[in-house]
């Protein structure tokens, strides 16, 4: 049975994409459009552009998407609101309720890195475990704690602020506002700017840094720093989900054993008593956020298991 097809929405920050799956997890339409710096009701005019076009696509080729699975950053999934998004101006921005009233179908707010994180348990590099975690490195650092197929959101739909949980209490400064976060030592953007505060010649990328460490002293120093605060972050979500698996996912995973090998011996080292968990890279990779939008839509007809059968290359 493939005559059921949905929509999947991803908003970022500097592009929307979307993409048409169907029940056997195929995408049969994708595209994407950049936002040009556009925000507020400018960047929304985009969006529901962009939406109605997908839509218009699906039915020249026949398909009725039945709903709609949207995803961004700073979504409350109970609302469809948006709270927060710098990049956009948007906040607490009604896109999800928005969008419902102007294609007529139900649309299904995701979180990104909790939708992220719950494909990656259906049919990515956790696809099997009951208890998984998803740590995405970039600019910043989020993760989703999924547990008996649900990321964990919380009360006021702000769990897994992995980034901005202290490593170093009273360390250096974060631009949350506090001192000494995750976020502040191990993401793209800090290592970067550790190495050049440190005294680094050149305005080195993290992925730069990382293709450097054999050569270059104090690469590998900021780093190994980079790392150590990572596996202390790890220790506390490995003690408190025991998770069957840890996912690595975000432009840092692109570094692949650079960081994964280094990492899981920082994390075994801090454990005393217990095995660590494996630590893998993200299956999905950019992928994931719209393959978890699908997922979400499919939920919503009632087919709760509508991905099991998926492949995580389709
Ligand atoms: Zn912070």
């Amino acid at each position: 049975m493939t005559d059921q097809v949905v929509l999947g929405i991803d908003v970022g920050g500097t592009s929307f994409k979307g993409a048409v799956i169907d029940e056997t997890g195929r995408t049969l339409i994708a595209g994407s459009i950049a936002t040009e710096g556009a925000q507020g009701e400018d960047a929304f005019a985009i969006l529901e552009r962009f939406v109605i076009g997908m839509m218009a696509q699906a039915a020249a080729q026949g398909l009725k998407p039945a709903a709609c699975g949207l995803i961004s950053p700073g979504m409350d999934e109970r609302t469809g609101h948006v709270m927060f998004s710098s990049n956009l101006s948007w906040r607490d921005f009604p896109i999800g309720p928005r969008l419902t009233a102007s294609l007529g179908l139900p649309v299904l707010p995701g979180h990104d890195v909790r939708t992220a994180g719950l494909a990656e348990a259906q049919l990515g590099a956790a696809k099997g475990f009951a208890d998984s975690a998803m740590v995405m490195i970039g600019t910043g650092i989020a993760a989703a704690l999924v547990t008996g197929g649900q990321a964990i959101s919380g009360a006021a739909q702000m769990a897994c602020e992995l980034g901005h949980i202290p490593v170093y209490p009273g360390g250096e400064a974060c631009a949350c506002g506090q001192f000494g976060c995750l976020e502040a030592y191990a993401s793209a953007a800090s290592i970067a700017r550790r190495y050049r505060a440190a005294g680094g010649k050149q305005a080195l990328t993290a992925a730069d840094i990382a293709m450097r460490l054999d050569s270059d002293p104090l690469a590998a120093k900021i780093w190994n720093e980079a790392v150590q605060a990572l596996a202390i972050s790890l220790v506390t979500v490995t003690l408190l989900l025991d998770p069957a698996v840890i996912v690595i996912g975000g432009g840092l995973a692109e570094a692949d054993e650079v960081l994964l090998a280094p990492l899981r011996v920082a994390l075994q080292q801090r454990l005393a008593w217990r095995a660590a968990p494996p630590i893998v890279r993200s299956e999905l990779g950019s992928r994931g956020a719209l393959l978890g939008a699908a997922i979400l839509a499919f939920r919503s007809l009632g087919l709760a298991n509508a991905a099991s059968g998926w492949q995580s290359g389709g």
